[in-house]
């Protein structure tokens, strides 16, 4: 298998244009820890000051360097503009749900938008992180595939993403008390595969511990995708237990092929092929996405050929009912036929759950997110 994305496309190999454009400011978020040494030298200021700014950045949560008391107050400013420069700024923010879902949108240096959204249960906070701004994968159903790539995000965009949701929390913005977000999901505008250094960057950033990260359990950590099936692989290289979801949605390579392009790249059973290594290797079980559409992928033979295609690994499956986007032939499935669904998954002994759809009164549901609503 060869080089993904090729730099030279071979025939009839899919290639994803990606504009050239200016890159996003450097900032603390993108030094790996033996990075940081380097910088601290060209800034002409010791190593331990770098230590000292990344404690309040991720640590402690004060981005104002003002209250960075611990530092020489002369050199505050310049450490903040140099290390912490502002990356994103928030346009809009939705709530719904008594306010335990929270969307952002989010407006970047060069004026991409991208959005976040957080959600609080009893037990957990999750925040659905986007890796791109726009995605080129192209899926049919999904708002953001509508679009098109806009850009690659920094690792310290996908970082600076959970460091707000949880400076936040902090704050007491949202209801239940101050806390910390304990997952993260790679679940919002992008293909995270297809940003692969920036996103791997920005899981050890996310699971490193304070002060050289966000100090988040990689357990806690799911990397959504199409199933770019070498970058799955390189994932399960990198050593990095984060849990892996494929978004299959469909069984069969005729079915697939339409509603997941990609898939004439690499068919379902590569995918798979891919995802049962990937299980092996980290332990974790793997999660297959399946967003139900009506009479498109919801039939009872196709819930079979899955649980044929599942039953015996370490998987679990879950199901979306369609959000679906403006302007789509598509709509959710009968409850009936996705209850049968569920039936016969279980009788292959496949463990599966149907997905909430939270936020979908703020379009901050699966696959609504496409910062271009904002100009609707
Ligand atoms: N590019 C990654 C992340 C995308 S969003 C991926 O494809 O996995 C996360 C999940 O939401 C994916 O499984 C995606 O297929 C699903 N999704 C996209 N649009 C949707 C929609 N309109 N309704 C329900 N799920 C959707």
């Amino acid at each position: 298998m060869g080089h993904w994305p090729p730099t030279m496309p071979a025939p009839g190999e899919l290639t994803f244009a990606e504009p050239r454009r200016a890159k996003p400011p450097r900032h603390l978020a993108d030094l790996a820890p033996d990075e940081r040494r380097a910088v601290a030298d060209e800034l002409g200021e010791p190593a331990f000051r770098i230590r000292q700014v990344a404690t309040h950045y991720f640590g402690r949560l004060v981005d104002d360097p003002a209250e960075w008391t611990d530092l020489p107050a002369d050199s505050r400013l310049r450490l903040a503009e140099t290390l912490t420069p502002r990356l994103m700024t928030p346009v809009r923010e939705l709530a719904c749900d008594e306010g335990t879902t929270r969307k952002t949108l989010w407006r970047l240096f060069d004026g991409a938008l991208v959005e976040s959204v957080l959600m609080r249960y009893p037990d957990r906070v999750t925040l659905c992180v986007s890796s791109q701004a726009g995605c080129g994968m192209n899926c049919p159903f999904c708002a953001t595939g509508q679009a098109g790539l806009t850009r690659n995000l920094s690792t310290a965009e996908i970082v600076e993403q959970v460091v707000a949701a949880n400076r936040a929390l902090a704050r007491g913005d949202v209801p239940g008390g101050t806390g910390r977000v304990s997952n993260v999901v790679f679940m919002g505008m992008g293909e995270p595969l297809a940003n692969y250094a920036a996103v791997v960057g920005s899981l050890h950033r996310m699971t490193d511990p304070v002060p050289d990260g966000v100090g988040l359990s990689a357990r806690g950590v799911t990397v959504s995708t199409v199933g770019l099936v070498p970058r799955i692989r390189d994932l399960a290289a990198a050593g990095l237990p984060v849990t892996l979801a494929v978004s299959l949605h469909a069984p069969d390579d005729e079915l697939r092929d339409e509603l997941v392009p990609v898939n004439t790249r690499w068919p379902v059973a590569e995918v798979l092929a891919a995802a049962w290594d990937y299980a092996a290797r980290t332990r974790r079980r793997v999660s297959i996405e399946y967003a139900l559409i009506r009479d498109v992928n919801d039939q009872a033979w196709r819930a079979d050929r899955l649980g044929e295609l599942l039953a015996g690994h370490l998987v679990h499956v879950n199901l979306i009912p369609l959000n679906p986007t403006p302007g789509s032939k598509w709509t959710a499935s009968r409850r009936q036929d996705e209850a049968t669904f569920v039936r016969r998954l279980e009788a292959h002994g496949v463990p599966v759950t149907v997905r909430d759809t939270r936020g979908r009164e703020i379009d901050g549901a699966c696959g609504q997110l496409a910062a271009v609503a904002e100009d609707r």
